[in-house]
This record gives structure tokens, sequence and C-alpha cells, in this order.
């Protein structure tokens, strides 16, 4: 075993820590990770564990979710900086704004958040989906309200056309998402006609029209469980989940579909989480997510969101 991962290993008994980690992490990380997942299912989980650590390998909103949500846990983040485009495409401040803005003008309406947001951006929200939960949530909005989408236009859009609510959206988007080329996805449909591609909803409509299946990442997995028959599949989303894809299901071959600047499309804020850093992390107990006085409103609303 390397030396490294023996180390994380020995720490996290030491410590008393649960490692969780996104599947847009590395392979090595998922692989010794004691739970991988989405944002949602890792969100759920985080409040099922025992031990007094978590050590959360993803990005920034995603261990001050598992904080909001164990105020009485550490919750160690291996890199501090591992932030998150679409989160930072949404400042509370401006949020606030626009929603006093659309109040001054009578619109009646509720905010529906995307959990890929700041907590400070929770804490302003009436609802909190991830793309696992959305149209459940949204089902819940009154008829007679309008819904403010944010901070992910093209999520926004897919969900407006498959649930058939108008929304109001912000101008954001994921940095990874945004750039597939659809010209190489459909150069890659050409090669191999009997391919199915599967894309994340994060995805521009282009994309999302060209695929033969939209879903989040765990929706990804339940999808690709009903082939029998070994296919291949067009992946349209973080790299990194074909390794979580190809440890489920090794009988099948998976293509990323390229983007249009880079050939991986890999997410750079997961990237930041190394083993080095999460050894470092665990050793030091530090970075941590410190509790801030706005994690009590969003944690109610997350607790409303993600937990009843
Ligand atoms: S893949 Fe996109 S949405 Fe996910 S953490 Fe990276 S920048 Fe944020």
């Amino acid at each position: 075993m390397d030396a490294v991962v023996e180390e994380i290993l020995r720490l996290k008994k030491e410590k008393g820590a649960t490692i969780l980690a996104h599947y847009y992490q590395e392979g090595e990380i998922q692989e010794l990770a004691d739970h991988t997942g989405d944002s949602l299912a890792l969100a759920r989980i985080a409040t099922k564990v025992e031990t007094p650590v978590i050590l959360f390998c993803g990005v920034h909103f995603m261990a001050e979710t598992a904080k909001i949500l164990n105020p009485e846990k550490i919750v160690l983040l291996p890199d501090r900086k591992a932030g998150c485009s679409l989160a930072d495409s949404c400042p509370a401040d401006k949020l606030a704004r626009y929603q006093e803005m659309l109040r001054i003008n009578g619109r009646k309406f509720q905010t529906v958040t995307y959990i890929n947001s700041t907590a400070a951006v929770k804490a302003l929200s009436d609802w909190i989906v991830t793309s696992g939960n959305a149209e459940e949530i949204i089902k819940r909005v009154p008829l007679d309200y309008e819904i403010l989408f944010v901070p992910d236009k093209h999520l926004g859009r897919y969900l407006q056309e498959v649930t058939g609510r108008q929304m109001i959206f912000w101008d954001g988007a994921c940095m990874v998402h945004e750039i597939f080329s659809v010209k190489d996805l459909l150069d890659l449909k050409r090669k191999m006609p009997q391919s199915i591609t599967i894309a994340h909803p994060e995805c521009p409509a282009n994309i999302l029209e060209h695929s033969d299946f939209t879903g989040g990442t765990e929706a990804m997995i339940r999808h690709v469980a009903t082939f029998s028959e070994p296919k291949d599949f067009l992946v349209a989303t973080e790299p990194n989940m074909m390794w979580q894809l190809e440890k489920r299901f090794p009988k099948h071959r998976y293509h990323g579909v390229p983007g249009i600047s880079c050939a991986c499309n890999k997410c750079p804020h997961m990237a930041l989480n190394t083993l080095e850093k999460l050894r470092d992390c665990l050793e030091k107990m530090d970075p941590q997510i410190e509790w801030q006085p706005f994690f009590d409103q969003s944690g109610e609303v997350l607790r409303r969101s993600l937990l009843q």
C-alpha cells in the first residue's frame, strides 16, 4: 500500500474521522473514502456519521453544508481554496439586492437555490435543491408563486422544461459543464453510432438536446445499471465520474466528452484536493469549517429541503 494512504488510514483512526468523497474527486481519493456520493447523498450521509470528525473531500460549499447539518462535529476540507465557479457566480449581497428589487416591483416569488451555492446565499433562500431532488422540491412551491432559480441558468432551464413552472433565472453556470464541445460530441456519436450519451443537467441545452439521458450523478449510476449488455457510454460530466462508473459497471466502456478549450473538462477546484493534503489536514486538523452566524438560517432551509 502507498505510504501516504497508510498514513491517512492511521490518522483517520487516531483522530476519529470519517472520509466522505464526491464523485468528482480523483479515483485514488474515492477509493479510500468511507462513503462516496453526489451532494445530496453526502449531505444526508454526513448527518449519520458517528465519528467526531468528518474529512470532506469535495469543494467548500459541500463541507460547509456538512458542518451546518452537524454543528457539533469538526469538518475538515483538505484545501481551503477548493471553491466552485457556480457558487462564486452568485454573491449573497447581489442576490439580496435582486430579491429586494423583485419585491419592490410587486413580484410574488420563492427562491429555489441549487446546493452549489454559499451558505450565505442558502440563508436567503426558501428551498435548496440538488440535481437529485429538484423536481420533487419544485412541486412544493405554491402555484401562485414565481420561482427565482439561482445560481445555475442551465439547470434552471432544464427544470423549467421538465416541471412546466415559469422561472426567473440567475446568470450563473459551472465552468466545467458549460464548455463541453457539441462538435466533438457529434463526432463521437458518428464514430460510435450505437453509443449512449449521458449528460448532467448543468450542461447547456445544446449538449442536452443530443443526449439520450439527462440526470445528476446518482441518476447516471441508476441509468447505467439498467443495461445488461456491454455498451459504449459518452459521458458529459466531470471525468472522475467515469472512475465510479468503471468500478461499478466494468463491462461497459466510457468515453469522456471533450471540452472546447480543454480535452478532459476536469474541475480545477475539485483537483486541488490531493492525498498529501488529506494527510496534512488530518494531521493538523486544519483547514476546518468555522461556524458562521448565518449558518443557523441556512441550516433551517437545508433541513426542510434535504432531510424532510
Ligand atoms: S464541477 Fe462545476 S459545479 Fe462542480 S465544483 Fe466544479 S465548478 Fe463547481
